[in-house]
């Protein structure tokens, strides 16, 4: 059985639970919904969750984190930000993490790591020290891919052979902030940003990367 943890509430008060298959094996981080305008993410991190409290998961020997919606307040208002008005993606206290502009979709928040939200994620990775995380974001049509930061170029190419979506080290834009950039590229443990198209309805993006991030969960460790 998955066991259950509340690991902090969200501005409105939200809870946000994380799913832990318990083995005795490094931790594997799944986080869906950072951006709340994007649900086939907390659906793909649900359907995961669903699976592994099956027989699947049962004989399974990994030990897997899932939180399945960072983001509980921007899922309900359908809203890319959380409720301050936060790009959660932007709020992570990278090198080049910046303040923005409170008006634009990437803004930064007052300081970084300001948000309950982040501080839920730098909480669990310092007391679980995850081995490899695995991002689920959505994008616009024809951009979807497997990005990764740091050191996590196999990973995404073996799920690259599952789903079929291209294997991307830089998405094209700069992203100070970021959870990739935080955890990957300047703590190098191996993170992949799994890229859905957002113009496709939730059950399909899930069917269509159920082993992709199968794959990722049952990868041998470098
Ligand atoms: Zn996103």
């Amino acid at each position: 059985m998955l066991r259950t943890h509340v690991l902090g509430t969200s501005v409105r008060g939200r809870p946000i639970r994380a799913y832990e298959l318990d083995n005795p094996a490094p931790v594997i981080l799944i986080i869906g919904c950072v951006h709340g305008d994007e649900p086939q993410s907390a659906f793909a991190a649900e359907a995961l969750v669903e699976l592994l409290q099956t027989s699947v998961g049962e004989m399974m020997d990994e030990h897997v984190f899932v939180v399945t919606c960072l983001n509980p307040d921007g899922l309900e208002l359908a809203t890319r930000k959380n409720a301050n008005g936060v790009d959660l993606n932007r709020n992570f206290p990278t090198a080049n993490w910046r303040r923005g502009d409170p008006q634009d979709m990437f803004y930064g928040g007052s300081m970084a790591g300001s948000e309950p939200e982040t501080q839920v994620v730098l909480d669990l990775i310092r007391r679980q020290q995850p081995r490899r995380i695995l991002v689920i974001h959505c994008i616009e049509p024809t951009r979807h891919c497997v990005n990764y930061d740091g050191p996590a170029q196999s990973l995404a190419e073996l799920m690259a052979k599952s789903n079929g979506y291209p294997v991307v080290a830089d998405i094209g834009h700069p992203t100070p902030g970021s959870l990739g950039t935080w955890i990957g590229y300047e703590r190098k443990i191996p993170t992949v940003t799994l890229e859905l198209p957002e113009n496709l309805d939730a059950e399909t993006c899930w069917q269509t990367n159920r082993n992709a991030i199968m794959d990722f969960i049952q990868a041998e460790f470098e």
